[in-house]
């Protein structure tokens, strides 16, 4: 595997890799089950699989956020390195967002709803790394988890938008056996705190937005809406302690 730092490095490793398919895995690193199943994806499906991991700082509404953002890249190479990624896109800050950058994605409409709200320029910052990683790998497929939902109705809407040639496929969300959903972000929850997030899986199982927030009573909540995105699903966010998590389920079978 191996590791590339700059835009001009991997255009060039992935050169000859052209001939097949090239397969992206967008990652901010922190690893776990969820970004495996998409690397599984990835691998079984394309010929080059790469996997950028970059803590997006455009897409980090504060600060605090963005700094308590939990980062080990040693043990994230490791697990790339297993799971078969053939190269990963590693970049500082400053390779992405070199002084003076000023261009920006927006997807107006479906960017500035939901979590959109609460974190106002958040898709714009994810849209635009997005685009801009895309752009540099052009990648056949990428590879998104459906358990940010909102996130990948935006990109989709981007790359129909902007007619991107690449086809991108949403994987379930993985869960712990306690059925809260995988996230870097649940590393930094207490015990005390990880028992009552277990109430935002409990309360979008219950399929119906009045009675997950009956279940949710006691949590901090920002939202519980059905959202109608590509499938329909039952999105919420809540904070517990410090810590902010989002989790939905697909109304209808069909991903
Ligand atoms: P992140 O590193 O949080 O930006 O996530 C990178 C990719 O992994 C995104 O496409 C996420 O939607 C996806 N992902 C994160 N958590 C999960 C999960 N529990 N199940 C499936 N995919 C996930």
């Amino acid at each position: 595997m191996k590791v590339m730092r700059t835009i001009a490095e991997i255009r060039a490793e992935l050169e000859p890799a052209r001939d097949g398919t090239i397969g992206l895995v967008p990652t901010m690193g922190a690893l776990h089950a969820g970004h495996l199943s998409l690397l599984e994806a990835a691998r079984s499906e394309c010929d080059t699989v790469v996997m950028s991991l970059f803590v997006n700082p455009a897409q980090f509404s504060e600060t605090r956020d963005l700094t308590a953002y939990p980062r080990d890249e040693e043990r994230d190479l490791a697990a790339a390195d297993d799971a078969g990624v053939d190269v990963v896109f590693a970049p500082e800050a400053e390779e992405m967002y070199p002084s003076g950058f000023q261009t920006w994605v927006d997807v107006t409409e479906l960017g500035s709803v939901l979590e959109g709200e609460y974190r106002p320029g958040h898709f714009r910052g994810v849209a635009t790394v997005c685009l801009k990683l895309f752009t540099i790998v052009r990648p056949d497929v990428v590879y998104f988890g459906q358990k940010d939902a909102q996130q990948v109705e935006v990109v989709r809407r981007m790359i129909a938008d902007l007619a991107l040639e690449l086809e991108l496929r949403a994987l379930p969300t993985v869960r712990d056996v306690d059925g809260l959903a995988l996230s870097s972000r649940n590393q930094l929850l207490s015990p005390e705190e990880r028992e009552r997030a277990l109430l935002l899986p409990r309360a979008l199982a219950t399929g119906d937005p009045e009675r997950a927030l009956d279940v949710l009573d006691g949590l901090d909540v920002d939202y519980v809406e059905v959202a109608p995105f590509h499938p329909p699903v039952l999105a919420a966010a809540v904070r517990v302690g410090s810590t902010r998590l989002i989790d939905n389920i697909p109304l209808e079978e069909s991903q």
